[in-house]
């Protein structure tokens, strides 16, 4: 596996016009106008698989956010956002999805130059998720209404008439992480918007790229003025700033568990709305009767997609004893063929991890599995330098106290358990982690799938398949793995608060 030998730099890869577009500095969005950060400061946005500097960009802190939040007040109070017919608003989402198609090219370019991820799975997913996410949340403004509702209060007799009124919430703060940078942005500002909401987004500093390039897109969709604002810079500057902002009344977050913690403390002192998504270790379970070759297909895309950088990656497989070494072959020699590369590159399946942080995380715990006595029956520990790559995992002879199988690894590794039975013991341990986001089961029993879909504390499962979203699909966790649902109808409620109102009418 030898990836630098061919290749100089992924910048010269990328097409002119991506090229020239990182040549400048890039400054935030802010009240509709590209500013600097007030500080003067900016700083390098990284190539995770050269470890050279792809881009500069402003480096933002509670100064910017203040005149973000700022604008945002201004633009939800006063501005014509809120006094567009839901149907304009409408009209302004499905514009910003015709912008994102438009342009997929160039935004799964800078989503692969920044993130690591191949060009062809930014496109077929990020990109194209993006556009469906906006293209949905475009239907919603003209359909979010309230109820009329029949009271008996016997304690003031008379006829009423009582309605809800759903509102938006007002200004968001949203906090988004580095593994779908362009994705994460569509999954917070389509509802935020849909609703009527003002945001101020910060992006995440591994991967601010393709977000700015969105900013220019809303712009150009005509979204007035304030009404989205981007700001680039770090989580415990800009981020705990946003986070703690007092003329914030929501703040919607994306990320760590441990993060989303900190989010939460700092939203307590006035008590802002929050909502979060957040880690995973997410079970697979196989049962003796499922197809072993599609299994193993979509238990392999379950941990490896996207690096394994993805908060409901299939990173816990329980498989039959039966099929079990059948199974973890197939997986493991569908990990040694995978070819690690450059985003750009056409055949390339797997890029690096998004950072050197992540690199000596991933790569930690491949350490701390070995000592603890986890057999790694393919891959096992990271390529050397330059860039983050690491070997898709396959570890084996783990035992449920170890830290690869109870922590969030974020990275390809995937530990693979036996079970002899469908049972309680089963369940239990399927369940047995702090987190709850998604869950996978593969059978060709329907019953028994449902059965066991059920009894999983998940937000999500998927029965006979792995990773299918939907932008109509609600997606968010049970336990630690957080509140509230993104995406779906479910995520309107995120952004809204409910005002009855009640005349006396007799
Ligand atoms: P990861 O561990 O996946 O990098 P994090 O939870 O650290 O994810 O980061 C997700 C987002 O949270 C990023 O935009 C980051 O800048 C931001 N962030 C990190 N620390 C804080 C903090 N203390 N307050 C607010 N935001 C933060």
């Amino acid at each position: 596996m030898n990836i630098h030998a061919t290749v100089a730099g992924t910048l010269d890869k990328a097409s002119p016009k991506v090229r020239d577009w990182l040549a400048q500095p890039r400054p935030m969005l802010i009240d509709g106008q590209w500013v600097a950060a007030k500080s003067g400061k900016t700083f390098a946005v990284i190539d995770p698989a050269t470890e050279g500097k792809l881009a500069e960009v402003a480096e933002g802190d509670k100064a910017d956010i203040d005149a973000a939040v700022a604008a945002a007040r201004r633009a939800f109070d006063s501005g014509p956002w809120r006094k567009m017919t839901p149907s304009e608003r409408g009209r302004v989402l499905h514009k910003i999805g015709d912008l994102i198609y438009e342009n997929i090219d160039e935004l799964a370019e800078l989503d692969s130059l920044d993130n690591g991820k191949p060009k062809a799975v930014a496109k077929a997913a990020d990109v194209t998720l993006s556009a469906d996410m906006f293209h949905y949340m475009s239907g919603w403004p003209t359909k979010i209404h309230g109820k009329t509702i029949p009271i008996s209060n016997l304690a003031a007799p008379g006829e009423y008439f009582s309605f809800t009124r759903p509102e938006p919430v007002g200004v968001v703060g949203q906090i988004i992480p580095w593994n779908f940078p362009l994705l994460m942005c569509a999954w917070k500002l389509g509802p935020a918007l849909a609703t009527g909401c003002t945001v101020v987004l910060k992006v995440a500093e591994e991967t601010p790229l393709s977000a700015l390039r969105l900013g220019e897109l809303l712009l150009e969709a005509g979204l007035p003025d304030g009404v989205v604002n981007i700001v680039t810079g770090f989580g415990e500057t800009a981020g705990a700033a946003l986070a703690a902002h007092p003329n914030v009344n929501k703040v919607a977050f994306t990320g760590s568990t441990e993060v989303g913690k900190l989010i939460v403390q700092a939203a307590s002192h006035d008590l802002k709305r929050v909502s979060l998504e957040l880690g995973g270790k997410s079970p697979n379970i196989v049962l003796a009767d499922a197809d072993v070759e599609a299994t193993v297909a979509g238990a392999a895309a379950g941990i490896f997609f996207n690096h394994g950088q993805c908060c409901n990656a299939g990173s816990r497989l329980f498989v039959h004893d039966k099929i079990f070494d059948k199974v973890v072959d197939g997986v493991s020699a569908a990990a040694e063929k995978i070819k690690l590369g450059f985003g750009l590159d056409e055949d390339t399946e797997m890029g690096p991890l998004v950072s050197e942080v992540q690199y000596g995380r991933v790569t930690g715990y491949l350490d701390s599995g070995k000592a603890d006595g986890a057999k790694a029956v393919t891959g096992g520990d990271g390529v050397d330098g330059p860039g983050y790559f690491v070997k898709p995992t396959v570890l084996v002879d783990t035992t449920p106290d170890m830290k690869v199988v109870k922590e969030e690894i974020f990275g390809p590794v995937l530990v693979a358990m036996p079970f002899k039975d469908v049972d309680d013991d089963l369940i239990r341990d399927a369940n047995n982690s702090l987190y709850g986001l998604a869950a996978g089961v593969w059978t060709s029993d329907i019953q028994k799938a449902h059965q066991i879909a059920n009894r999983l504390e998940s937000g999500t499962v998927w029965v006979n398949c792995y990773h299918v979203f939907d932008a109509a699909l609600p997606f968010g966790g049970y336990k630690q793995s957080g509140w509230g649902r993104e995406m779906g109808e479910q995520v309107l409620n995120n952004y809204l608060e409910t005002k009855a109102i009640t005349t006396k009418i007799g």
